[in-house]
């Protein structure tokens, strides 16, 4: 992938569709700050810019550039040779690792003080733990012969603070016919988080640790992921910039819903209160970029919403931990804004997203219910039983 590196044409395409360009004056830009940058360094030039850090490493400009120049990944590198004072560097080290930091639950009723001495955002909350509350059975029998084997993967996100989403997609796939394992057991990191915050070799060395987690549970047919950030760093990263190949096809958890047994759907279509439920949705910038827009769209429409609008929003500025650090907070106000503009508008009664971070920070925004679209169709399905009960 570094091939495109020094293949930049200067055509600006990249800078359009930058999402922290069109809302911070001063920060530079991917052309600047990627393909420029490192022209620059290979001649003995200038070593970083101001405001590298600004970049969420969305990957937007990435997928607009006509060369295909790995824009994000030299501005991650480019956030490698920049030296922030040492208690931000002590606060990324720890939010780089976010299954570790996870452990640290407590620190999302950390006071005002001690998160400005540390560095986190007070307008966006840290989160909290969700944990799971469903016995094993609630969903009952699956609905037809066995489907073959998944692995699902725990990301960070999901295993530190939401295992309700854990426990809500292994029942649906189990209900879908399918043997689930979760993968992998314990707690791990695909590394996107550390290559967003400019640690590319530690993002490398997280992914190793998680895939040796993972390597004995190769007899799975598909490993279906609940976050598209995750996702897109399996499919993507992980091959591309670690050499590391799952022999198993990666699958996001929407793609696995939508090949669902025909009479989940009918069931589905049984709950009549949906129609009438105005719903959004938001397709990370992962997501986006990796498998395009319209799947969660296409999911609500089939769990029996209606009136579904898609975000209008290139990325919420959620972006990992990035949200949370306090001198991106207000241009992470500023990404969500138009979120919760069009919340206003469309006046929705819950958010489908593909991302435990982008849901707390979308939720937080726009004060409705934003979850992962694993709840929605757990949510669904339990209307639709109750429905069913004599
Ligand atoms: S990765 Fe996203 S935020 Fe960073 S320069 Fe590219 S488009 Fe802008
Ligand atoms: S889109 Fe690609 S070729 Fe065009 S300016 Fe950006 S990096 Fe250069």
């Amino acid at each position: 992938m570094w091939s495109g590196v020094d293949a930049c044409l200067k055509c600006t395409l990249c800078i359009t569709q930058c999402p922290v360009v069109s809302v911070n004056p001063d920060f530079p830009g991917p052309k600047a700050l990627g393909p420029e940058w490192y022209r620059q360094k290979q001649r003995g030039g200038v070593a970083t810019l101001p405001h590298v850090d600004d970049c969420t490493f969305c990957q937007l400009c990435e997928a607009a550039c006509p060369v295909e120049v790995p824009i994000a990944h030299l501005i991650a590198l480019h956030k490698a040779a920049a030296t922030p004072p040492l208690r931000i560097r002590v606060r990324d080290g720890i939010l780089a690792r976010p299954h570790r930091a996870a452990r640290w639950t407590r620190w999302a009723g950390t006071s005002r003080v001690m998160r400005k001495v540390g560095g986190i955002s007070g307008k966006t909350s840290l989160p909290r733990p969700r944990r799971a509350r469903w016995s094993p059975s609630s969903l009952g029998q699956p609905l037809g012969p066995c489907q073959g084997r998944v692995g699902l993967f725990v990301d960070c996100y999901s295993a530190g603070y939401d295992g309700e989403v854990v426990e809500q997609a292994s029942q649906l796939l189990t209900l879908w016919g399918f043997n689930v394992t979760l993968m992998p057991q314990g707690s791990h990191c695909c590394g996107a988080a550390a290559y967003a915050a400019g640690k590319p070799q530690l993002a490398e060395r997280e992914a190793r640790e998680t895939w040796s987690a993972m390597e004995r549970f190769q007899d799975v047919d598909f490993l279906v992921t609940l976050n598209a950030t995750c996702d897109a760093t399996l499919r993507d990263e992980w091959p591309d910039y670690f050499g590391i190949e799952p022999p198993m096809p990666v699958v996001p958890f929407d793609e696995m819903a939508l090949r669902a047994p025909q009479e989940f759907w009918n069931r589905l279509g049984r709950v009549s209160s949906s129609a009438e439920v105005r719903i959004m949705t938001h397709t990370t910038c992962r997501g986006q970029v990796a498998r395009g827009d319209g799947h969660l769209g296409e999911l609500a429409h089939r769990a029996g919403f209606h009136r579904v609008e898609p975000s209008d929003a290139p990325c919420c500025g959620a972006a990992g931990a990035y949200a949370f650090k306090i001198e991106h907070e207000d241009t992470a106000q500023q990404l969500v804004a138009r979120l919760v503009e069009q919340s206003s508008h469309v006046r929705p009664q819950g958010i489908f997203t593909d991302s435990g971070t982008c849901a707390l920070h979308i939720e937080q925004a726009t004060q409705v219910k934003t979850r992962h679209p694993a709840y929605w169709l757990y949510r669904q399905y339990l209307e639709y039983q109750k429905g069913e009960a004599p």
